[in-house]
Formats: C-alpha cells, sequence, structure tokens
C-alpha cells in the first residue's frame, strides 16, 4: 500500500478513535464461538473457573491492585489453575483475525477486534504474565508496588481497565552508557502501566507486523539482529554488489518522536496513546513534562518506533526500484542498488554510487521531519565499502581480494574485554566459583551473539586476554605463594587441555575459541508471524538444530522445536533462560533423554506449581 494511502487510511481510524466513540461489540459478528464469551469479562471468566466475583465490584475497579486486594479478600482465583494454552490461542486468533483485516485494509474491522482484544480477560492475563516475567519485575515504578505473587498478579489483571485510565508519571534513573560520559536516561513505568502498555501492544503488534518494511529487524517477533546480517552479507558481498554505506543515526529517535505525528497515525485508542505519551517523568522529587517521544523503557515503545520508521523502504522503492507503470524493475533497481536494512531507529542504506547515497539522504531528512526527527550531523556517514562500517556491533568490509568479512566490532570487542575486566576486579575477594559463573555469563552471551560471523581469531585473543587477567586475579590472592602452587589450585588439567580455569567440582571458565561458527539462514522477508505460523516453526525448529550441540539438541529434535505443554514455537533466539529444560519424573538426576523436555518459562513455572515437583525453577537453563 504506498505510504500517503496509508497515512491517510490510519489517520481516519485514530480520528474516528479520537472521537471517543466507544464502539458495541456486537456478539453476533465478532465471538464467534463459546470461548469469546466466557473471556470476554472477568466475572464470566471466574464463573468459569469455579469462583465467584461479583460483578459490581469488578465494575467498580480502579487502578490500584492495592484497593482491589481489599475488595477481593474473599476471593482467591489462582494463577497457577489458569490454562495457558487456552488463552494463547484465544489471544493469538484474534490477532490473526486482524493481521488479516490490515492486509485487506477493513480498518472498521481491525478496530473492532483491537478493541475486543483489549478488553478481554484472557490478554489481560498474557499482559501481566509479561510484566511479571521480565527482567525489570523486581524494580517498582514511581508507587512502589511490585507484582510478585500469584494473588496479586491475577487481582492485577482483573483490575486492568481503559475506563479513567490514568498513567502514573516515569520514575527516570540514569544509567551508565558505555564509553561516554554522559549518562543514559531510563523511565521506568509503574507496573500497572507497564501491563497496560504490554495489553495495548497485543492488538497493535498484528497491525505492525503486517505494515512493517520487510527489512526492518529490531523488536520484532522471531526477528533479531542476527537475521539482519544474515540480510546484509548476500547484499554486499559480490563484486557487483553496492560499494557506498549511508550509515543513519536518528537523533535520540526515542525521545523526539511527534506526539501529534503518532496520535494522528497510530491505530489504537487515541486517549490511552495519550497517557501512555503524556505520562511525564519524576527525578529528584520534581515532575516533568514529556511533550515529545515515546515512554521511554516502556514496552510500547519500540512498536511505535517502528511504525513511525516504516515506509522508508516504501519511498525508497517507490523512487529507486518501480517503473514508470509501477512496478518493480530489476533493471530500474541496479542503477542505484539503493536498498535499506534497519533494525529499530538504527539502519544503513546501500548504494551504488556516492551520489546516489547523498540523494537518498535528503529524502530520509525530509521522511523523519514530518515526524519530528532528524539525523545526527556528526554520526550520520557516507562510507566506501572498503573502508568499511559497523552496524549492530559488527564491522562490515570488504578487504584487498574483493572479500566480505563481518567481524565482531572493535567497539564490541573492547565493551567485553572491559566488562570481564571490571568483574575480574570487583571479584578480588570472591571464590574461584563465584568469578567463573560470573564471567561465564557475560562470554556466552556474546560468543553466541558473534558465532555467526568470523570471529574465531577473535575468540582466541580475547581468550588469551582472558588468561592475563586471571592469573593477575590469583597471584594478588596469594602474594606469597610460588606460582606452581597458584596454577595448581585454580587451573587443572581437563582432557587434552592442561589450562583449566576450573574449580575442583569441575565448573569450568568456558572459552569462547570453543564456539563453534554457525551461520545464521536468512528468513524469508514476506513471512508474517501471525499468519505463517508454520513456516515460522519449520524455520526455528532447523535454527535450534542447528545452533544446539550434544543432549540439548537431542531434546530439541525430540520435541521438533515445540513446547509440549501449549503446543507453541519456542522461540530459540532469545535468551537461554526463557527456555528452562524440564524433568518430567521431577528428579533432577534422571538425566536420560526420555526425562528431558524444553519448555517455555511461564509453562515451566505452571507445571511445577501445579504439581509441586521438586525441581522447581532450578531445572538446567542451558543449550545455547
Ligand atoms: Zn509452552
Ligand atoms: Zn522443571
Amino acid at each position: 500500500m504506498p505510504q500517503s494511502e496509508r497515512m491517510q487510511t490510519c489517520f481516519m481510524v485514530s480520528k474516528r478513535m479520537n472521537e471517543g466513540r466507544m464502539m458495541k461489540v456486537r456478539s453476533s459478528t465478532t465471538l464467534n464461538n463459546e470461548t469469546d464469551k466466557l473471556i470476554c469479562n472477568p466475572s464470566a471468566w471466574s464463573e468459569f473457573k469455579g469462583i465467584s466475583i461479583h460483578c459490581k465490584e469488578i465494575k467498580k475497579e480502579s487502578q490500584s491492585v492495592k484497593t482491589y486486594s481489599e475488595k477481593l479478600t474473599n476471593i482467591n482465583p489462582s494463577w497457577s489453575q489458569i490454562n495457558w494454552k487456552k488463552v494463547e490461542i484465544y489471544v493469538n486468533h484474534l490477532q490473526i483475525r486482524i493481521t488479516k483485516a490490515v492486509i485487506k485494509k477493513n480498518w472498521n474491522l481491525v478496530k473492532r477486534l483491537s478493541y475486543l482484544l483489549t478488553h478481554s480477560f484472557y490478554a489481560k492475563l498474557l499482559a501481566v504474565r509479561r510484566v511479571t516475567q521480565n527482567k525489570g519485575r523486581k524494580t517498582a515504578g514511581v508507587d512502589g508496588i511490585l507484582w510478585n505473587t500469584t494473588d496479586i498478579k491475577i487481582k492485577a489483571a482483573i483490575s486492568l481497565t481503559d475506563r479513567k485510565y490514568k498513567a502514573k508519571p516515569l520514575k527516570r534513573v540514569y544509567i551508565e552508557k558505555y564509553g561516554k560520559k554522559e549518562k543514559r536516561p531510563l523511565g521506568i513505568p509503574t507496573m500497572y502501566d507497564r501491563a497496560m502498555q504490554a495489553l495495548y501492544t497485543l492488538a497493535l503488534d498484528p497491525y505492525a507486523e503486517a505494515t512493517a518494511d520487510t527489512k526492518s529487524f529490531g523488536f520484532r517477533k522471531f526477528r533479531s539482529a542476527k537475521h539482519s546480517c544474515a540480510m546484509i552479507f548476500p547484499l554486499l558481498a559480490k563484486k557487483a554488489s553496492p560499494q557506498w554505506i549511508l550509515e543513519g543515526d536518528i537523533k535520540g529517535c526515542f525521545d523526539n518522536i511527534s506526539h501529534e505525528w503518532l496520535l494522528e497515525h497510530v491505530p489504537m485508542d487515541k486517549s490511552i496513546l495519550k497517557q501512555f505519551l503524556n505520562a511525564g517523568y519524576v527525578f529528584n522529587h520534581n515532575l516533568f513534562k514529556t511533550v515529545t517521544g515515546t515512554p521511554q523503557g516502556g514496552i510500547i515503545s519500540p512498536i511505535l518506533a517502528n511504525i513511525t520508521l516504516d515506509g522508508i523502504e516504501e519511498l525508497l522503492n517507490t523512487k529507486y526500484h518501480v517503473s514508470k507503470t509501477g512496478h518493480y524493475c530489476s533493471k530500474i533497481a541496479a542503477k542505484s542498488q539503493i536498498y535499506l536494512v534497519r533494525y529499530c531507529d538504527d539502519f544503513i542504506i546501500t548504494s551504488r554510487t556516492r551520489e546516489f547515497a547523498e540523494e537518498v539522504k535528503i529524502q530520509i531528512e525530509d521522511f523523519l521531519k514530518e515526524r519530528g526527527l532528524e539525523l545526527s550531523k556528526e554520526k550520520t556517514k557516507i562510507t566506501h565499502i572498503k573502508e568499511g562500517f559497523d552496524f549492530l556491533g559488527w564491522n562490515f568490509r570488504k578487504y584487498r581480494n574483493e572479500k566480505l568479512l563481518i567481524k565482531p566490532s572493535k567497539k564490541s570487542i573492547q565493551k567485553v574485554i572491559d566488562k570481564i575486566g571490571n568483574i575480574i576486579d570487583i571479584g578480588k575477594t570472591w571464590t574461584q566459583k563465584q568469578l567463573i559463573k560470573h564471567i561465564n555469563s557475560i562470554t556466552i552471551g556474546w560468543a553466541n551473539y558473534h558465532k555467526g560471523v568470523v570471529s574465531k581469531e577473535i575468540f582466541n585473543g580475547i581468550d588469551s586476554k582472558m588468561w592475563f587477567m586471571l592469573w593477575d586475579w590469583a597471584k594478588r590472592r596469594h602474594p606469597q605463594k610460588a606460582r606452581k602452587w597458584i596454577a595448581s589450585k585454580y587451573w587443572h588439567a581437563i582432557d587434552t587441555r592442561k589450562w583449566v580455569f576450573s574449580t575442583e567440582d569441575d565448573l569450568r571458565l568456558s572459552r569462547l575459541a570453543e564456539k563453534k561458527i554457525i551461520r545464521t539462514t536468512p528468513i524469508k522477508l514476506d513471512k508474517n508471524p501471525y499468519i505463517d505460523n508454520d513456516y515460522w516453526q519449520k524455520y526455528k525448529f532447523q535454527e535450534g538444530s542447528r545452533n544446539l550441540t550434544g543432549m540439548f539438541k537431542k531434546i530439541w529434535e525430540k520435541q521438533r522445536g515445540v513446547c509440549p505443554f501449549c503446543n507453541q514455537i519456542i522461540d530459540i533466539s532469545k535468551y537461554a533462560e526463557e527456555r528452562p529444560v524440564h524433568h518430567i519424573d521431577g528428579n533432577r538426576d534422571n538425566q536420560k533423554l526420555s526425562n528431558l523436555v524444553y519448555t517455555h518459562i511461564h509453562c515451566h513455572q505452571q507445571i511445577h506449581a501445579t504439581k509441586s515437583i521438586r525441581c522447581n525453577n532450578r531445572c538446567p537453563t542451558q543449550g545455547l
């Protein structure tokens, strides 16, 4: 769909929403089965679960969960009894319908389905699950409230409502920015606001996915930075590939997106979006207004940023890829070789000549201006491929023999070495076990990120640097002891290697050089995560098979990459902690293949909560 048409339609959708006419959901058209009726309001759901909650009380619901716990003292719906499979199937079904409606440009239906989704109790449960499961769950917002018990979680889900919704200001903290003096601001919304954002994200994401730039990879379902790297390689590797790169850097993208633009173009309830955008923030007991930008640190922010920047691809395609008849023409595209690869606000555009790149830059500036954004003058560069450029922590460069190599960027290498050095410094008095665990958590993640590119030499280099740092650490602890004594205390011979930094009970420092280099297979760009389930299931399964080894690979292949408890895809490119290995009989010593399964973290928690099996949450979380 041409950008202008899409913008106009979106405008119409949001304009209608702005008029504040709450639509009536007619059960005959939108509710298509029994479960829908149960799910649409919490009271029905509670009855369904054999729990009675009085409707009147729910209608009186306020935003505060605390108030809720007072009202609902006699009711104890159980979080651990939730049938997540059913919940996900329901929400997913609506998301599929939203996606199809977006593709058909049936904006009325999109609006109706989004309303149904954001008002369904199942979606509210999912929203609460998301914010109580992610990393920030232990950090409270300005109200100091955490949702850390199963009781509070269920009450929180019941309390989520758009009625009189008012977002609280974000708690502003400043965090260190690598290699820079100034610190980066981070906003922390309250749990309630986070859950509201998660809820509206459930309905907005299908729209964002269906209208996204095909080569956008950041904060997208099933896509990751590695997939963008796999896309760039074939684009630049050939002899006739584009020679020039425009490295785009948008000045404070998240902070500067125009609220007017978002309110006009994002197809969601305007009054809710306004609350998200205008929440303001508190710093040093002072309240500040937010006049531009997305809620930093909020779940919905990356989706809003993606929606804002979607359309660059279409802009470039229309100008550089199509003939006068409006159809794609490879000959015309080859003239300029303008191709975009974007990871949220970070992007590159390839070009055959410097002049084309300059021209594109002006067009991007116009595109961004409409949205309240601009390119950073210092950081936006036009580079020749032989000079090389950095993107997402990698360096892409063509060497003398015309060979394109992708390596971890110097900055990224320095960053990981500094991190390890820092840990060794802090860990002066730690036990060897503590130190190994901390270092491993850094290096394993880093090596996994870079194992798809030319990293072998760099991995070796970091290993040897680490050896010297650890030798200093050990020497400092025992200044009076001989070198031989120190060596035999902390280093042991294991298999063919003599110097393994390890403990007596066999906890080893993992070596980066042991990582196998595995290329990422490019994804098919036209596959939608909501409607092309078969494709993604196959892709994710193969991705897992390629990346896992030994026992973990066998487990993965046995279950075909699908969680046996909910039948949904396990996304292997996410963090390893998110897919624990569960012991079916509850005996952690039984490491037989038939006793082990990968599960989602929430499925795992539920299995243990309902069956109260001993290995609760302590099952190994390894594999990648
Ligand atoms: Zn599952
Ligand atoms: Zn388990």
